[in-house]
Order: structure tokens, then sequence, then C-alpha cells
């Protein structure tokens, strides 16, 4: 994979391009598609942005996100697209496998593939150009450092502003993670400048949910917490009973994962819910508990030290037990005891 900087002067040539990202894409993942779209059709390019899968109603705000394709509904139209691009963008994943049933059709495309990330333990083989960077907060800092390597600090407007604000506040939980450094704050004045509404943006993402939400919320934090002292973490498991009663849509489990770190002292918190194709996991933790290692080695995962997400083929029940057995053998190796 050689360096992004080396493409700039290649996109002075208008061409078709392709954005994708990860399937089910978050703020993070879609703010930064989007703020890249806008530069690109400035820049003269034709550019689609492909999402893998569906995505949550709350980002559905964002200016663009309703020219996105959902690839699980335009299949051929997709495919073909994607094969007609001369440029591929991948952005907020950095293994294919992430961009779910779109992988082989982004692997086996002949346009140039460029990685924008800051996942860990990037596939940097399936990738001509990029940048992967664990120490940035978000793919949205990513692309606004995008940006103004290119010298296009002028076309930030409040519509690239909006985009890339969602994502950072996404990814550094509205600037408490460690990685909203001095960098991610002066890259929120800028966009602020630039006409950011920031109040807006929270509450687009935050204050737009359904009352069944919330009560999806109690129902799962009265019922289906389990909290394991002795090794200081929490597990919520939500089965697909809770799913259909509340009437969960995707999104609406974003963030449950977070509550039991509120509880003093637990240093880890998994989430896993019982979707129809696969038992989705997500983790979080505090201080030296990786998470990433912890994911990628019990349940087929990854990410960031601190947050990542995986997943089980097993039965709800089974793969709430291995969870259990993985946190007995292997507490004090992650620091947990
Ligand atoms: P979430 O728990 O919100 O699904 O994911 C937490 C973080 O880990 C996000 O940055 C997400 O992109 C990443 N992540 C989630 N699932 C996976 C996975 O299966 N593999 C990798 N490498 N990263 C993941
Ligand atoms: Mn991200």
């Amino acid at each position: 994979m050689q360096p992004i900087h080396l493409i700039f002067q290649q996109l002075n040539q208008p061409a078709r391009i392709v954005i994708t990202t990860h399937q089910k894409p978050d703020p993070d993942a879609m703010g930064s598609s989007l703020a890249l779209y806008h530069l690109l059709v400035r820049w003269g390019h034709q550019v689609t942005v492909i999402s893998p899968t569906n995505w949550a109603a709350f980002l559905d705000w964002m200016p663009g996100a309703e020219k996105v394709l959902n690839y699980e509904i335009t299949r051929e139209k997709s495919e073909a697209i994607i094969r007609d691009a001369e440029w591929i963008f991948c952005l907020d994943f950095n293994t294919l496998i992430r961009a779910k049933h779109l992988a082989p059709v982004v692997d086996k495309a002949t346009g140039t593939k460029v990685l924008i990330d800051h996942h860990q333990q990037p596939a940097t083989e399936s990738f001509d150009y990029g940048i992967s960077d664990t120490a940035k907060s978000s793919t949205c800092e990513m692309v606004y450092d995008f940006i103004i390597a290119a010298g296009k600090d002028e076309w930030i407007d409040a519509s690239i502003a909006q985009c890339l604000y969602a994502g950072l506040i996404g990814d550094t939980g509205s600037f408490r993670f460690p990685a909203a450094n001095a960098d991610v704050h002066k890259m929120a004045a800028h966009l602020k400048a630039a006409g950011l509404h920031h109040t807006q943006v929270h509450e687009n993402i935050y204050d737009n949910f359904l009352e069944n939400r919330l009560r999806f919320i109690g129902h799962v934090l009265l019922n289906r917490l389990e909290v394991f002292y002795e090794y200081n973490s929490a597990l919520i498991f939500v089965t697909k009973a809770d799913l259909l009663r509340y009437d969960i849509k995707t999104g609406d489990t974003e963030g449950l994962v977070n509550y039991p770190l509120s509880i003093q002292g637990i240093k880890m918190a998994a989430i896993v819910i019982d979707r129809d194709e696969e038992r989705k996991w997500s983790f979080r933790s505090k201080g030296m508990v990786d998470v990433n290692t912890f994911a990628r080695r019990f349940f087929e995962g990854g990410g960031h030290f601190n947050a990542a997400g995986g997943r089980s083929s097993a039965s709800l029940d089974d793969t709430v037990k291995t969870f259990k057995k993985v946190l007995k053998e292997h507490a004090s190796e992650f620091q947990l005891v």
C-alpha cells in the first residue's frame, strides 16, 4: 500500500469513484463517506457511496444520505457501478470481510483501491494506496487531514462540517475518549468556523429515537444485565424475543454496551445481540484492557484497543457460555483481575 498523498495529483483527472464502508455504518463510517463524497464531487468527479447494508435512521439527516445505495437492495446496480469505477475508497474498515456481501465484489473490482482507516491490524495487501493510523480518533479526522493535505481547506462547507463532526463525536464519545487530543479539538473549532451547527448534530444522533427504544433499554438493564465483580466485567445479552417485543431496528442498540462501564470498578463491558444472521458482539473497556485482542481471539472480530466488535455462529446460550468460560480462564491475561 503506497502513501495516500500520491493520489492528490491523479485526482485532478475527473473519474468515476465509489466510496464504501463497513456493514451497518455508524456515524464515523457514514460521516466520513459523505464528507469525502462532497469533496470529490466538488473536485469534479462522478461519485457514488455504497453501503454494504442498511443503516440506522439517525444517520438519514446527513447531507447526501438520500443518495447512498444500500447494496442489499440494489445489488445489480451497485455491482455495475463498482465494476465501472476507476477508484474505490474504503473508509472506516481495513479488512474486506467487514463489507459483508460486498467484499467479493470490491475484491474483484479493477479500480484503484484507497484505504482510509484507524482500526488495528489492517489487511494492507488489499489496497493500492492509503493510510492506516490507529492513533487517529476517527476516520472523519483522517478525511479532514486528507482534505487539508490536498490543499482543499476552502472546500470545507457546512455539509462537510456536519458529516465530519458526526463521526468525530461518535468515535470519541463526544470528546471524552483519550484519542480526543488537541488536534481533534482544533479540527472541531475549524468545522465550527465553517458553518457547523453542533447542537443540531448531537440532537439528530442522540435525541431522535422512539419511546420503545427507551423502554427496551429499561427492560434490558433490569433483566438482561449480569455483573461479574470478580472479573471487573459485565455482560448484557439481548434475545430475539426482546428485539421483537420492542420493535428494535438497526441503530436502536447502539451505545447500550456503555451503560455497564458506568458501574464503579467495571473495566470491560460486553453485549451480545441475537440477530437473525449471527450473534453480534460489542466490547468496550477502560484503561489497559485490550478488547481488540479479546474480540479477535475469541469472537471472530477486532477493532480498537478499548472498543471492538465480533460475532458468533453458535446459539445465544452457547456463545454466552463461551464468554463466561473465556472470562474465567483469561481474566488475568486481559488485566481484568
Ligand atoms: P461496535 O461494537 O460499535 O460494533 O464496534 C466497535 C468498534 O470495533 C468499531 O470501530 C467497529 O468498526 C469495530 N468493529 C466491530 N466489529 C468488528 C470486527 O468484526 N472486526 C474489526 N476489525 N473491527 C470491528
Ligand atoms: Mn471509526
